[in-house]
């Protein structure tokens, strides 16, 4: 019998854990007993299983998120001088991949799913153009028929963000399989989440997978003999042993989001709220790493929740065109004005793996009593 706490916290990692607790303590005692811990037989068994979990040719398992973005970019030679289209709406990390290489993100509005609207792209495609970088944020997929023919037409790299997007498909399809490298998170409140940082990148690509293989280690494929410079980006084997723990449980793990959103999406009823729209092509799913809903007065939804013990979040307050980070790129307020007005309004709600039924209605009631 699960013990109900009073506050719902927005994420709650430890439940997570406790659902294969005894699978994720034999396999750290494992490693633990093994004598081997960074780069070895579990991360090598990790990138086979996560490159057919994804239906691609090969993966190279990374440090993190950004790690896969920034080594993307390099593996692809795009640097100073180059323009990455963007979309406006997403972690700073997705941009930073970009910048840290010496290339410019044009940024892109969103669409009503959150993802690139990909109408707006081609007015923004130049001479210097090298790559889009498409972000299935929150778990939903963007409109990727219309993003590879842009690229095909305009012979552009095609680099995917897929940190919230493990198992999202489009149109049967696998997130991070449609262009050049698919970039995945593994932080722990990732759906895939491991318990310390990760990352990896899959790609059909054997030139791009040994130059990232090799630049994870110090630019070195045989020991001691440095080809280039790198970096130190290895997966320990911890983190990849646990994460294959629960790779095995992802599509369960995926299902009960699913179930989740499910209810939210259905028993939500309030004028003030927007809820999300997944896509609902053939073959899309949305694997619901955050479920986020708009709200004009959000200060007051927030504070209205949390009186209530409901914990939420914003992904993101500040998009990366307004951050302090970017300000010498010059971008004033009203730039973008959909994502500005995203970032005014989204709150995430929670929903997470161990999340019990009487949480969800307790949320789903508190928004609903809800007055503007
Ligand atoms: C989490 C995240 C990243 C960065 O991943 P880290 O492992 O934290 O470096 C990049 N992009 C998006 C969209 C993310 O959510």
């Amino acid at each position: 019998m699960m013990t109900e706490k009073k506050q719902i916290m927005s994420n709650d990692l430890g439940r997570g854990f406790n659902l294969h607790k005894k699978e994720y303590e034999e396999k750290a005692i494992e490693i633990l007993r093994s004598g081997w811990y960074v780069l070895g037989k579990e991360v090598e068994a990790f990138e086979q299983e996560w490159a057919a979990h994804c239906g691609s040719r090969y993966c190279v398992a990374l440090n993190s998120g950004l790690d896969a973005l920034i080594l993307a970019f390099r593996a692809l030679g795009i640097g100073e001088g180059d323009e990455v289209i963007v979309q406006g709406n997403t972690y700073i990390a997705s941009v930073m991949g970009i910048t840290i290489n010496g290339a410019s993100p044009i940024f892109v509005e969103p669409d009503e799913h959150y993802s690139i609207d990909a109408d707006k792209i081609e007015e923004k495609i130049t001479k210097r153009t090298k790559a889009i970088l498409v972000v299935h944020l929150y778990g939903i997929p963007a409109r990727m028929d219309k993003v590879t023919a842009i690229c095909q037409k305009y012979g552009l790299r095609l680099v995917e963000d897929c940190a919230q997007s493990h198992g999202t498909t489009y149109g049967t399809k696998m997130t991070g399989t449609f262009g050049d490298i698919g970039c995945f998170s593994f932080y722990p409140s990732k759906n895939l989440g491991a318990f310390g940082d990760g990352g990896a990148i899959i790609t059909e690509n054997g030139k791009v997978a040994s130059d990232i293989r090799m630049f994870r280690n110090y630019g070195s494929k045989k020991r001691y003999q440095n080809e280039v410079i790198g970096v130190n980006s290895r997966l320990d084997e911890m983190q990849a042993g646990l994460l294959r723990v629960k790779l095995k449980h992802l599509e369960k793990l995926t299902q009960e989001r699913e179930r989740i959103a499910e209810r939210y999406l259905n028993e939500i009823h309030n004028d003030a709220i927007i809820l999300p729209m997944p896509r609902t092509g053939p073959g899309d799913r949305t694997v619901w790493h955050q479920f986020v809903i708009r709200c004009k007065k959000r200060k007051a939804l927030i504070d209205h929740l949390m009186t209530r013990g409901i914990g939420t979040l914003i992904h993101y307050p500040i998009p990366p065109h307004l951050s302090e980070a970017y300000s010498y790129l010059g971008h004033c307020k009203g730039f973008l004005p959909i994502t500005e007005d995203y970032a005014d309004t989204v709150c995430s709600i929670p929903i997470f793996n161990g999340m019990t039924e009487t949480e969800q209605s307790k949320v789903i009631d508190a928004i609903n009593i809800f007055e503007k």
